[in-house]
């Protein structure tokens, strides 16, 4: 293996590089912008443009792209090289500072929403100087912005980076009234736990669904999964050990801190964990990651599957998005901490948190709503689609104690006032033990848990940011106008537990008795993505936004009309998929194995009349009328996609007609053919079966 402290970032303009390779002022200049926000001197960008170019063609790039991050979900590219043509017909290589601040892009093939009109196709990147630019393929890559012609965010990170702004201005409000004059910027950070499956590459080639839509479509049950519970944790087999080294390094190169890796629960399902690092940096070191992910797998003979449920019945992938508050001092705002003082101030921010998740559950929720997560939250391995907060025991019991203004060490009989007690330490091991809870506490950060392993982390840390920067903003407004400070922080934050205790639950989410208990409390269950997105465009919700310049309304109408419509563009492709591998792969199979068994039956019955071959005839009596009822199907897919498709309906009746008429006529069609697959013989099964493609990995 190279030596790693240099491999890492060895393909990233990073700190150090601009160090060495920057006149002192534009460096300085630059940093302004990178730590205070400050606007970029166009000066400034065309030496740091120069230099960009000349680090990257001695690491062998020929190309530049504007690197970003559409409402696809996934990153978008579009490569220049840097040659200008010069005298005698030849060419030299130039990156001009105009090119590094802004691109122009026809945008119209991106999703909109109606943001951008057909006549007005010109989207714009923006350079996100926050974001340090990298060499992928050869290719110098800038994180930039997207946006129209009139600014409107066409992104996920536009929104991001607004969000960070947004709860900066309010932590800073509230740690100034605790005397911390000292910060100058704070930051969310975030550290996703990325989960994947791999499967063998001539598995994945012979499935169309996977192809077309990442997910199978269609397999029996394998006779074993993961019952015996003996993949989590388990060895890593030598062929994916080599692909995480190999991934490792490509991370490692483009200053990912990829960390920590393991087998999952699943058979053929495994875990990456990076580093934790400033939210607007993990968000783009994802898309990298997944991205990487996919392109090492081919490599090594394999496919990398992201989709949050590739195999019914086996547990799907998530990413579970870590969360926390630090100040450019280096302290994390979620740690509980030792000294009384301290404390107050950490159970301030948890007042914050546990009130912006309750205020806006809705928000969280539709932060992670798509036709693929649809399959795992409340599915009895992710977390229900009933958000709520896991504390643990002991900081429950110190909220409790709060609320009643009673002792909560009833030994020591300390006589419980904010600001005046100290507070226990929180050992990760004993607040990470419920693995049920959509967002739990675990020690000195929040653990939202609902993410499918596909998606972008902005949206949802856009939600959070957003969310507690406005509950930080009234509680920074109440207590600056306090006379006495103590006194009117103990009785804000003990308000907030009696209002928004219902917000919190220990117990086990996927316990049927927990949809009914949420209920009781009040708590939001909205169970597929055409439920939750209407709540987008709720007025509490739009004026949040507005409030703190994330979203406009236009922009959250056009991501309400883009989310709605990729919910009935996912389906639609699943269920034209199973139509095609219905009639050309399943049908046929089916057929030619009743041929084959009818004509053993009248073979042998030529030879031997009075043979009564009742394993033919008990086959062929199960085959028939379950080819009869597959074709029954069949047509009723058809059908109800004919009517799916007449115009006239809006986003969300299309989608609901998808959720309502599609989704089951698909699931009854996939029981029947699963109910074949388990009848025919396996060498006409058209299909790798699920134990194939779940143990193909040696
Ligand atoms: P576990 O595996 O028990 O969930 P870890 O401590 O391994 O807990 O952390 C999991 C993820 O949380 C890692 O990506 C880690 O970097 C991240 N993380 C740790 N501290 C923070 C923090 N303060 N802010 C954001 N993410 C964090
Ligand atoms: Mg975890």
């Amino acid at each position: 293996m190279k030596d790693i402290p240099t491999l890492f970032g060895s393909m990233v303009f990073n700190d150090q590089v601009m160090q060495e390779r920057l006149p002192e002022e534009t460096y300085r200049a630059l940093m302004r912008t990178m730590e205070n926000g400050r606007r970029l001197d166009p000066t400034v960008a065309t030496v740091v443009a120069n230099a960009m170019k000349d680090w990257a063609i001695e690491k062998g790039a020929t190309h530049f792209t504007h690197w970003f991050q559409p409402m696809t979900g996934i990153t978008a590219e579009k490569h220049d090289s840097f040659i200008v043509p010069a005298e005698n017909g030849r060419v030299i290589m130039e990156f001009s500072g105009k090119e590094l601040i802004k691109g122009e892009s026809d945008a119209s093939s991106f999703p909109s929403g109606g943001l951008r009109a057909t006549f007005e196709a010109r989207g714009y990147t923006a350079w996100d100087p926050t974001s340090y630019a990298f060499i992928k393929d050869n290719t110098l890559c800038i994180p930039t912005a997207f946006c129209s012609y009139g600014g409107e965010a066409l992104d996920q990170k536009t929104p991001l980076l607004r969000s960070m702004e947004a709860i900066n201005k309010q932590t800073l409000r509230v740690l100034r009234l605790f005397g911390h004059d000292e910060v100058a910027m704070v930051r969310t950070t975030v550290g996703p736990e990325q989960e994947y499956f791999l499967i063998d590459k001539d598995m994945y080639d012979r499935r169309k669904d996977l192809i077309n839509t990442g997910r199978t479509l269609f397999g029996a049950r394998p006779s074993k999964s993961q019952e015996l519970d003996d993949h989590y944790y388990g060895a890593i087999k030598s062929r994916v050990s080599a692909y995480m080294r190999d991934l490792d390094e490509e991370l490692w190169k483009l200053g990912v801190l990829s960390k920590t890796e393991h087998n999952e629960a699943a058979p053929a399902q495994h875990e990456m964990a990076p580093i934790f690092c400033t939210t607007n940096i993990a968000a783009d070191h994802n898309q990298l990651t997944m991205e990487l992910m996919k392109k090492v797998a081919g490599r090594h003979g394999l496919v990398c599957l992201l989709h949050e449920k590739p195999f019914d019945g086996v547990n799907g992938s998530g990413k579970h998005n870590n969360w926390s508050l630090s100040t450019d001092t280096g302290i994390n705002l979620l740690e509980p901490g030792e000294t009384p003082y301290e404390n107050a101030q950490f159970l301030l921010f948890l007042c914050a948190v546990i009130k912006a998740v309750d205020e806006y559950q809705d928000l969280l929720r539709i932060s992670v709503a798509a036709a693929g997560n649809d399959h795992r939250l409340g599915a009895q391995e992710a977390p229900p689609a009933i958000v709520s907060i896991f504390l643990g025991d002991e900081l429950t019991a110190i909220l409790e104690a709060l609320e009643n203004g009673t002792a909560y060490d009833a030994k020591e009989k300390v006589q419980m006032k904010v600001g005046v007690h100290t507070l226990p330490r929180f050992p990760k091991d004993t607040t990470d033990r419920n693995r049920t809870s959509p967002f739990a506490f675990t020690g000195n950060k929040f653990e939202f848990r609902m993410l499918g392993s596909s998606m972008s982390v902005s949206a949802p840390n856009v939600m959070l940011n957003t969310a507690v920067a406005k509950e930080l903003d009234d509680f920074a407004t109440e207590l600056e106008q306090a006379a006495d400070f103590n006194a009117a922080l103990g009785a804000l934050i003990q308000r907030v537990i009696k209002q928004h205790k219902r917000i919190i639950f220990n117990g086990n989410g996927y316990d049927d008795a927990w949809v009914a208990e949420a209920e009781k409390r009040g708590l939001l269950n909205l169970r597929t993505t055409p439920d939750c997105l209407p709540h987008l465009l709720s007025e509490k919700n739009v004026a949040l936004f507005e409030k703190y310049g994330v979203y406009t309304e236009t922009e959250l109408r056009s991501r309400y009309d883009i989310r709605l419509q990729n919910y009935a563009k996912v389906l639609h492709i699943e269920a034209h998929t199973m139509v095609s591998m219905t009639q050309k792969d399943i049908v046929p199979a089916v057929l030619r194995y009743a041929r084959e068994l009818a004509n053993t039956l009248r073979a042998k019955k030529t030879v031997m009349p009075d043979l009564a071959c009742a394993a033919e005839c008990n086959l062929l009596q199960k085959i028939s009328p379950l080819t009869d009822r597959l074709t029954v199907c069949l047509d009723n897919l058809r059908q109800t996609l004919a009517e799916a498709d007449k115009p006239g309906r809006n986003p969300q009746e299309t989608a609901n007609f998808y959720r309502d008429e599609v989704i089951p006529t698909m699931q009854a069609l996939r029981e029947t053919a699963d109910s074949l697959e388990m009848l025919v013989a396996k060498d006409l099964w058209p299909l790798p079966s699920y134990g194939d493609m779940l143990f193909s990995v040696r």
